[in-house]
């Protein structure tokens, strides 16, 4: 890939990479701890390697650099959960479409990994890199902790069921899942 570029697009891409100031995971993980909550970091056994693990609340959050993830519309592939920002960085002019294809297959791979998590019960937040400017941070958290309380809200919603309709819910639990015979 290196061989491909000129100093300029070189420089153009690390600064896609190394973004000025804080890396944007840290800002959301000392907000995150500032405010009470805990995670875990990077945890191999959950799908997809998820930047921070919140396992009370089911949540993977992933904070995505707008470059590499792609953070367009032109792409075409709707971001989830914080919405899509088509100004926040370009797609170089030149090798236009070498870039494209790679983000693209990165956008392509991050849809696969949040499917996976969403298929094993687990909820995903995205955070743009673009959204935790110093004027929008507070904002863009206070979106994930609202999410994030929802999404323990509907963990732990089951629990607040009566006794005689959890009782309920179980006969018709055992009933759907009787053994089909004679197949
Ligand atoms: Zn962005």
């Amino acid at each position: 890939m290196t061989d491909r570029l000129t100093p300029q697009q070189r420089h153009y891409v690390m600064s896609r990479i190394h973004g000025k100031g804080t890396k944007p995971e840290l800002l959301v993980r000392q907000w995150l701890w500032r405010h009470g909550y805990r995670y875990r970091l990077n945890v191999k056994s959950v799908p997809g390697k998820p930047d921070i693990v919140m396992r009370k609340y089911r949540t993977a959050i992933f904070v995505n650099g707008c470059f590499w993830h792609g953070h367009f519309v032109e792409l075409g592939v709707e971001s989830v959960e914080l919405g899509v920002n088509s100004s926040c960085c370009k797609i170089p002019q030149t090798n236009r479409e070498f870039w494209v294809n790679k983000i693209r297959r990165n956008q392509e791979r991050d849809q696969r990994n949040y499917q996976v998590l969403h298929d094993n019960g687990w909820q995903v937040i995205v955070v743009w890199e673009c959204q935790l400017q110093p004027k929008t941070i507070e904002e863009t958290m206070l979106r994930v902790e609202l999410l994030l309380n929802d999404n323990f809200l509907a963990l732990h919603q089951p629990k607040v069921v009566s006794y005689a309709s959890v009782e309920e819910s179980e006969v018709t639990m055992a009933a759907e899942s009787q053994p089909v015979y004679g197949q």
